[in-house]
């Protein structure tokens, strides 16, 4: 838990960098953090899990629908994996090119 900790301060180092933030809210976003990742481990879905259903996801983000609603996992699931999030976004791309 401790190095989850650290990951995420690390993270919310970088993602605030230059800007000059109070350490105390910072903490804050590293408490909230870990607190999110907690609550959701143990429902962690896998990479191929995501894959069978990724089309589906990205056809209800095209048509306007709230995927997070109908599939909380796997926006959980693009949040935290870039792999799935770029499937995802190149999806989205073609969804959206074609003619309404
Ligand atoms: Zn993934």
């Amino acid at each position: 838990m401790a190095t989850i900790i650290n990951r995420v301060r690390q993270f919310v180092q970088q993602l605030f960098g230059q800007t000059p933030e109070p350490e105390q809210k910072k903490e804050q976003i590293v408490k909230g953090l870990v607190k999110a990742l907690d609550l959701t481990e143990e429902r962690e879905i896998a990479c191929e899990e995501v894959f069978e259903v990724i089309d589906q996801y990205a056809e209800l983000v095209s048509q306007g629908e709230s995927p997070d609603k109908v599939m909380p996992l796997v926006q959980h699931h693009l949040i935290i994996c870039g792999h799935c999030r770029e499937e995802f976004e190149m999806l989205l791309d073609m969804l959206n090119a074609k003619p309404a």
